[in-house]
């Protein structure tokens, strides 16, 4: 589903993605962990090519990103992005932000996008906030309404770059629980998160990222229990 090879990326004289070949299958969760600026969003923001790369290759069901004659938004309207900031927009509700993606870009027509909006937002639990506007929703009750959006494309590929990162404690557990949700129905998703319960209860496999480079990826059984890398087992020691 998704492949790196090779890798490699600097900004100026910094080498922020150092190599990286790594896979990920279809219905696989991966989890992206490891310390600040090892290069996890950078890594991820190649995927959609937000970041170019230096050299290396990188695919998405078999087709080149970075090829000079890829179709960029054709590339992007099929891997759903979730950022950390909701990136909503504040002048139209919920269900409207839900809705315009398919109706621009599929050209959806306006009853069938509003009832598949609907539905998305009866899924992450919010049916009956389908006309409130972001800046009436909570942190968590607007990362859901991303979450929603990006579903709505119907990507095969999800990234998610520390969906959790800016919300309230309180507001995280539902986020994440919209996550798992999406994990057991078989989504392919690629998740940055310090969530490190998240990753032991959901990943398949834990890749830890330290100066551009993949260290260690293994089971979340075999990360957390048996780390292999000196850096690994200090980052695990100090999440403890
Ligand atoms: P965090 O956990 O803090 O989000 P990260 O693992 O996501 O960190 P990146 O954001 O990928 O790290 O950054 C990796 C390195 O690349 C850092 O040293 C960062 O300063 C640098 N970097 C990222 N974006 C740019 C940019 N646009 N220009 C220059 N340097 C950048
Ligand atoms: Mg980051």
């Amino acid at each position: 589903m998704l492949e790196f090879i090779q890798v490699r990326k600097s900004f100026g004289a910094t080498t922020v993605i150092d190599g990286i070949t790594a896979e990920v299958k279809a219905g696989e969760v991966v989890v992206v962990c490891g310390p600040s600026g090892s290069g996890k969003s950078t890594l991820i923001r190649t995927v959609n090519r937000l970041e170019a790369i230096d050299s290396g290759t990188i695919r998405v069901n078999g087709n080149d990103v970075h090829a000079p004659g890829t179709d960029l938004n054709r590339l992007r309207t099929g891997i759903g992005f979730v950022f950390q900031q909701f990136n909503l927009f504040p002048h139209l509700s919920a269900l409207d932000n839900v809705m315009l993606a398919p109706m621009q870009v599929r050209g959806t027509s306006k009853s069938e996008a509003r009832e598949m909006a609907q539905a998305l937002l009866a899924r992450v639990g919010l049916a009956e906030k389908a006309e409130r506007f972001p800046g009436e929703l909570s942190g968590g009750q607007q990362q859901r309404v991303a979450i929603a959006r990006t579903l709505a494309m119907q990507p095969p590929l999800i990234l998610f770059d520390e969906p959790t990162s800016a919300l309230d404690p309180e507001m995280v557990g539902e986020v994440l629980a919209v996550m798992k949700d999406l994990a057991r129905q078989g989504m392919t998703m690629v998740c940055v998160t310090h969530e490190m319960g998240f990753a032991r209860e959901v990943a398949d496999t834990v890749w830890f990222l330290d100066a551009g480079r993949v260290l260690e990826r293994g089971t979340p059984d075999a990360f957390f229990q048996t780390p292999q890398h000196p850096r690994a087992q200090k980052f695990i020691a100090d999440i403890r």
